[in-house]
């Protein structure tokens, strides 16, 4: 798309979603629910907010490969050793906490005692494709999640495409010396298979050894994150395409009935825990350690957060967060871009605090008392499965399974969660996101000196713009 057409793009969508209508569409998945729509017809309607997704994911790694490069490049090694620190402690320690909440509220709330809910079944539906999936399929590969991927699967195709040809002209010659005197083709047939790759080999590997071929996939993979940064996309599609995702998925849910009963009190369970790690623990210890208002730093990071419900990824609300942090709350460029990139994939509060509870009721719907060694046991597996799990939509789900084999629980009973997970998901994420940002503001408070201090290597550096 033209630069031009792009921009107009994005105002009229923002034109489009004036406050009233933003507050409208959030109760339109809970209006189109009696619809009963196919799976298809929900596929569509989630569509803006899957490009959403998409945008930001592409934007991700880009992001995370230069931030930490110029973060990294700002500090002195002492200096960026300590911020590593203490930001590393930040994580383990809150991580810690998060497991204790959710293990307390589990076994006070104890959701998993009682009658135990059918495991939940997937339609295995199989969809035709048509003529308008194709053409979504074409919108949607304009933004790969994945840019390096997506450049060497081009090449790939390059390549195979380069072989193809050279060995249809390997055929035709072969016809042409089959037609010749029959001892006189083995000895051309093989030259010519060997001229046919050495000349492929020679034609594919110079360009993608040589700088220039690593310089131009830099280069491809930085303007078109700054074509999207430069219009600021996400910030005026965001809107739209969080409002889509979630209405999508509220329209896709199942009966609300059938997730009563044990389950609906195991999401209250790790709501409850969420809320108070999210908005009292790690509040607290923001305020503790820096003395302002925890809510107001909380209130500049609003985007983000709002971003972290709609996507259930911090890796793609990452964008957002920096912004949030240094425009909104001011916080040092130095800090956000050292500490957030390995924040958002290895400090998951919310997600450690949810597979704690998920563990403990399944347990319970087994009827399994847990003794204290298998619930340590837990709460030390739930914080490494936590660090493990990548900053993706329900990654935790995945890890999850490390937790259930650690004290030899049915991995298989991660079934009856699956139902609820897409929701819990986004409010982990969410907290995932907060307990990052607030870290953020901890780490650049108990850091000021190095920051500050006129001797220190820091202040000869320029601030990443
Ligand atoms: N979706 C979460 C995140 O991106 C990870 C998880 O599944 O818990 O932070």
């Amino acid at each position: 798309l033209p630069k031009k057409s792009l921009q107009q793009l994005c105002l009229a969508m923002q034109k489009r979603t004036s406050s009233t209508e933003k507050k409208m569409s959030v109760i339109l998945g809970f209006a189109l629910r009696p619809r009963e729509m196919s799976l298809r017809e929900i596929k569509y309607f989630s569509f803006p907010g899957e490009l959403l997704m998409r945008m930001l994911q592409m934007l991700v790694l880009p992001l995370i490969v230069s931030s930490l490069v110029t973060g990294m490049s700002s500090l002195d090694s002492k200096a960026s050793g300590k911020m590593g620190v203490r930001a590393v402690v930040y994580y383990i320690v809150t991580t810690f906490i998060a497991v204790f909440i959710g293990i307390l509220i589990v076994v006070i709330i104890k959701p998993g005692r009682g009658n135990r809910d059918s495991p939940l079944s997937s339609s295995g539906n199989v969809e035709l494709v048509q003529a308008a999936d194709a053409f979504l399929d074409l919108i949607r590969n304009m933004f790969p999640p994945n840019l390096v991927e997506a450049c060497f699967k081009q090449y790939k195709t390059l390549y195979s495409k380069r072989v193809y040809q050279r060995n249809i002209m390997v055929a035709v010659n072969t016809t042409k010396f089959s037609n010749s005197s029959e001892s006189a083709i083995p000895a051309n047939v093989t030259r010519l298979l060997l001229q046919n790759i050495l000349e492929t080999v020679e034609e594919i590997v110079p360009t993608a050894g040589s700088s220039s071929g690593v310089n131009a996939l830099g280069l491809v993979v930085f303007s078109i994150a700054s074509v999207l940064l430069s219009f600021r996309l996400w910030f005026r599609y965001a809107p739209v395409g969080i409002l889509f995702l979630i209405a999508g998925k509220i329209v896709e849910m199942k009966d609300l009935a059938e997730v009563g009963g044990q389950l609906g009190m195991y999401t209250i369970s790790v709501i409850v825990g969420l809320l108070i790690h999210g908005l009292i623990v790690l509040p607290l210890l923001y305020f503790l350690f820096t003395r302002r208002n925890p809510y107001m730093f909380i209130g500049g990071l609003l985007q983000a957060l709002i971003t972290a419900l709609g996507t259930s990824s911090s890796s793609a609300t990452l964008p957002v967060t920096f912004r949030c942090l240094e425009e909104n709350n001011g916080v040092d460029k130095r800090v956000t871009r050292f500490v957030l990139p390995v924040g958002a994939t290895i400090n998951m509060d919310g997600t450690a605090l949810y597979e704690a509870v998920a563990a403990i009721f399944i347990a319970q719907v087994n009827d399994m008392d847990l003794n204290f060694g298998q619930i340590l046991t837990i709460s030390i597996t739930a914080t490494a499965a936590s660090i493990g799990a990548a900053g993706i939509p329900q990654a935790g789900l995945v890890t999850m399974v490390i937790v259930l084999t650690s004290v030899g629980l049915p991995t298989e009973d991660i079934t009856l969660i699956i139902a609820v997970d897409w929701f819990l998901d986004r409010l982990r994420t969410t907290t995932n996101v907060l307990g990052d940002s607030l870290g953020a503001g901890i780490v650049e408070h108990l850091s000021r000196k190095e920051l500050q201090s006129k001797d220190s290597p820091l202040q000869g550096k320029a601030i990443i713009s």
